[in-house]
């Protein structure tokens, strides 16, 4: 392996009074500028890199504290733009460490001959964007100044060290160190009193290092981390495998995934394995001490939902236990305050063991806090610990204070970032801002950086700029600039991704809540890699949507926009039914849609338990009808709710929306009684709502027999089903009976007109489209049925009615006239609640375990139906989830 050396020539800043001129300026000369120099060049642009460092490397120059390491696979952590690149370099652990990186990436400076751009040492102080010029222009700590056409970033999302919250640092008379600014000299341990203040991922991987030199170390530990063994050594040889036999498709395959390392998602959910399968898998994940893998691997639902991630955890803690020889210190050690991966998890070599040294103290601050550093040593509210030495690994000021740092930076019209972003970061794609044209940042909040293998992103990053500069540069336009509708509206997809995963339920340097005084929120991008990747590319294939272009002469462009206006999870589900480019359902004929959605459900997860599940007949209107009942584990008689599945009136039967009966039943504490009524073509209107309204009077007068409550009953149901949910309550009104006690519509087919916007806005997309409907309505219904109140139910008398709630979603046909049913039922005096979601299509809600932001609107439908049943409401305050409401 050639041993570039790193200290190597560094360039000078031309001196103070003249002005640099390029095209594009960037700061940084990590793994981001380095790649951005290198492209920017084969671009054909001018370019010069400012780095305040005095050599190449960002993180790996700044960080050389003992035991200092990547903790994502070495072959993962890699530049992967050249193949030869790749050949050129073979990595000699597991995890490489900071020399080992640092040196790596002195030899892609040198192989692209990168470092006679870069100017060393040469901090950039200030930033202006020149209106007349439509230049940026750089103030530098050396006074001399850099015009550019764009300003990139690559600060860094870890690069500002954060300073230390407690008194006294200046008074204390021995040695101090950062990690985050280790020095470049040995540092002599050996034999001295050592104190490490914090147990991030720095503390982790120093201690057990310092611990081996130092006399004596004394460890300061406010918030205990989960961390996992790395089990270093030679790469593993089925990776190095996978890599070998197709590094092309392994390397693409790591730009589609979640985290930029190629695992497949994982799709089975914690209750469907027993508790000896997921101990099997969680050992089998401890032994391959890979951080994505335990991450993602393990079972679907570990990072999404809290009981699925209380699993790991305890096993985890359980681990802890074994490992540490003192019960309490153990304690101390196990995180309880956030769920795992809610915080960054940590790798370790010898961590937990660390603390079974004879020469190592661990002082838990949760019970005595620091109260200053004075002269001699450290004191607590408890004690005074003297020492020799005290390091600091007390993490960053993340993904944003290197680039507030930089102050100020000010954009159009005289805006400073600052004040734009007082209150959190506010970007499009994380890459960019309103108000600052030309200006992009890599890995900026916003952009999945610190969530994912950021030599992955950075990539991608990089690519998508240039690739951005070139096209801008070919159509002559000069400027470049997001506009806040599209800035808006990613700060929602951010929102509605951050409510997927368990990332904002932990007080982190992720949130912002590490440094006080900081705006909080989750500044990454939750929804993945490979989804962000996609959502880029359609930006593009857009017309560069949500971007204003301008040019000389006046020449502008700008397709104004959202990308995303999907809730996240269901963007997901509809591009995988987008790629399986399925044809029309309503082109298989009703036996065969019926065929495949029998199939398309076989695939679909099971549900969750519940107490009891008992299948039966009932009569109905003049013929058995299967059902199926729901019954809750806790002990009856549970009020019953009839409900009637989805399906147009011509597919689906009794099992057909199980997930979702199942899930309400959990989640209300009642019985879910599934009829499977008769469809049509075989059986046409009023055959489906005869049946359903026999059910339902059936139903009540056996409730006993079912274990329900006796009196009145419930009516609930989907789509088609919610129809017939609704005329039932209006036929019982009607027909004397049975007593029906609320109705719950979830996405009701109400009305015979297509003409609504919904109907128009969504005719072809969301898998429910217009054709599909017409094919239900004309198999259903002949046309001079249709205005009758018994499927039309809009069109009938709604005085009288039970109380409803009715659901509906944003990108549904069948939207609107479910908004009419509820303002028209408000209207007639019955007591009505709605539910919007926004984001959502017509399967949303009821794809249950997969549409994972339907969560809480499936929490609003169970506490509607316990108010009908006149139950008291239940503790919620656990539901990870909220549902996006309008
Ligand atoms: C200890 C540690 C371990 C890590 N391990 C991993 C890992 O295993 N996997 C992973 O994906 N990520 C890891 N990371 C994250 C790591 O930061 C990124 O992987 C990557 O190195 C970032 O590269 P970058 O070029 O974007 O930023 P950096 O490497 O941070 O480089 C930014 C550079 O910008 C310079 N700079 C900032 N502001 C200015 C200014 N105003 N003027 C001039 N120069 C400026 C800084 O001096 C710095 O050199 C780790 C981070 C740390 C701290």
């Amino acid at each position: 392996m050639p041993d570039v050396m790193v200290a190597a020539s560094s360039s000078k800043a031309p001196s103070g009074g003249t002005t640099q001129q390029v095209d594009v300026a960037v700061v940084g000369a990590g793994f981001a500028g380095l790649y951005l120099l290198h492209r920017l060049r084969k671009a054909g642009f001018t370019a010069v890199v400012l780095e305040e460092a005095d050599d190449v490397g960002g993180t790996w120059y700044w960080n050389r504290y003992p035991g200092a390491r990547c903790d994502i696979q070495t072959i993962d952590y890699s530049y992967t733009f050249d193949p030869e690149l790749e050949s050129a370099w073979q990595w000699s652990e597991k995890y490489a460490t900071q020399p080992e990186i640092l040196r790596y990436l002195g030899f892609v400076a040198d192989r692209y001959d990168l470092r006679r751009d870069i100017r060393f040492g040469t901090k950039i102080t200030a930033a202006t964007w020149d209106e007349a010029a439509q230049r940026w222009r750089l103030t530098t700590s050396g006074g001399a100044t850099v015009s550019s056409r764009y300003y990139i970033m690559a600060t860094g999302c870890l690069s500002a060290p954060k300073p230390p919250e407690i008194d006294g640092v200046k008074d204390f008379a021995g040695e101090v160190y950062f990690t985050g600014r280790w020095p470049h000299r040995e540092v002599q341990l050996a034999g001295k009193r050592v104190a490490v203040i914090g147990t991030g991922s720095s503390g982790i991987q120093s201690i057990p290092l310092i611990a081996e030199q130092a006399a004596h170390l004394t460890v300061f530990q406010r918030t205990p981390n989960f961390a996992l063994p790395a089990h270093n050594g030679p790469a593993p040889a089925d990776r190095l495998g996978l890599l070998e036999a197709d590094r092309a498709g392994y390397r693409e395959q790591a730009r589609w995934s979640l985290a930029g390392v190629p695992w497949p998602q994982q799709t089975a959910v914690s209750w469907q394995l027993s508790d000896a399968e997921r101990r099997e898998r969680f050992e089998q994940a401890w032994a391959a001490g890979d951080l994505v893998y335990i991450l993602t691997q393990l079972w679907a639902d570990q990072a999404v939902d809290l009981d699925g991630n209380a699993i790991v955890a305890d096993l985890i803690r359980e681990k802890i236990r074994a490992t540490v020889e003192d019960p309490e210190t153990a304690d101390a050690l196990s995180p309880h305050d956030h769920p795992f991966g809610a915080k960054r998890p940590c790798l370790d070599t010898n961590y937990y063991a660390t603390f079974n040294r004879p020469n190592v103290t661990l002082v838990n601050l949760r019970q005595e806090p620091i109260k200053a550093i004075t002269a001699s040593g450290i004191k607590t509210d408890k004690r005074t610990f003297d020492v020799d030495v005290i390091v600091f690994a007390t993490g960053f000021d993340a993904m944003t204070g290197a680039i507030m740092a930089v102050h100020p930076i000010t954009g159009r019209g005289g805006k400073s970032l600052s004040e734009v972003w007082a209150n959190g970061p506010q970007t499009y794609l994380g890459l960019t801002v309103a108000g600052f044209p030309n200006l992009f940042m890599i890995t900026g909040p916003g952009s999945p950086s610190v969530l994912s293998n950021m030599a992955v992103s950075i990539e991608q990053h990089v690519d998508w700029v240039v690739d951005r500069l070139v096209a801008a540069k070919a159509s002559g336009f000069t400027t470049m600039e997001a506009t806040e509708t599209a800035q808006a509206g990613w700060a929602q997809h951010m929102a509605d991704c951050a409510t997927l995963t368990l990332h904002r339920l932990a007080n982190t340097w992720y949130t912002g809540a590490n440094v006080p005084g900081k705006a909080q929120g989750v500044m990454p991008y939750t929804g993945g890699v490979g989804p962000y990747r996609s959502i880029c590319n359609e930006v593009v294939s857009r017309g560069m949507l949500g971007f204003r272009l301008t040019g000389p002469d006046g020449a502008e462009q700008c397709n104004d926009g959202e990308v995303v206006r999907l809730q996240p999870d269901v963007r997901l589900v509809l591009n995988m039914l987008a790629e399986m480019q399925l044809p029309p359902l309503e082109s298989f004929g009703a036996q065969g849609a019926r065929n495949f959605l029998a199939e398309f459900n076989a695939a679909r997860p099971a549900g969750r338990p519940v107490g009891e599940v008992v299948d039966g007949t009932l009569p109905g209107a003049d013929a058995p009808l299967p059902y199926r009942l729901y019954r809750p584990a806790t002990p009856g008689p549970h009020p019953i709710v009839v409900y009637f599945h989805g399906g147009g009136w011509v597919l689906g039967d009794e099992q057909s929306d199980e997930p979702f009966c199942r899930d309400l039943c959990r989640r209300s504490g009642m019985i879910f009684v599934s009829v499977g009524y008769r469809h049509a073509p075989d059986h046409r209107f009023p055959t489906a709502v005869e049946d359903a309204y026999a059910a339902t009077r059936w139903i009540a007068a056996h409730a006993a027999e079912l274990g329900g409550t006796p009196g009145a009953v419930m009516v609930a149901g989907w789509s088609a089903g919610a129809n017939l949910a609704a005329v039932t309550c209006q036929l019982a009104r009607d027909r004397g009976g049975p007593p029906i006690s609320g109705q719950l519509l979830v996405c009701p087919v109400t009305d015979c007109t297509f003409d609504r916007p919904s109907y128009v806005d969504n005719a072809t997309g969301y898998f429910l489209t217009r054709s599909l409907m017409y094919w239900f309505w004309d198999l259903y219904c002949s046309p001079a049925d249709r205005t009758d109140p018994r499927v039309s139910p809009l069109r009938g008398k709604l005085e009288g009615l039970p109380p409803a709630l009715v659901a509906t979603c944003e990108f549904d046909p069948l939207r609107d006239e479910g908004v009419a049913y509820a303002e028209a039922l408000a209207a007639a005096g019955v007591p009505v609640e709605q539910l919007k979601a926004r984001g959502h299509f017509h399967s949303s809600l009821t794809m249950v375990d997969v549409v994972i932001t339907g969560v809480s609107g499936r929490v609003q439908m169970a506490e509607a139906l316990r108010r009908f049943a006149g139950l008291p409401g239940q503790d919620h305050q656990r539901a990870p989830h909220e549902i996006a409401a309008e």
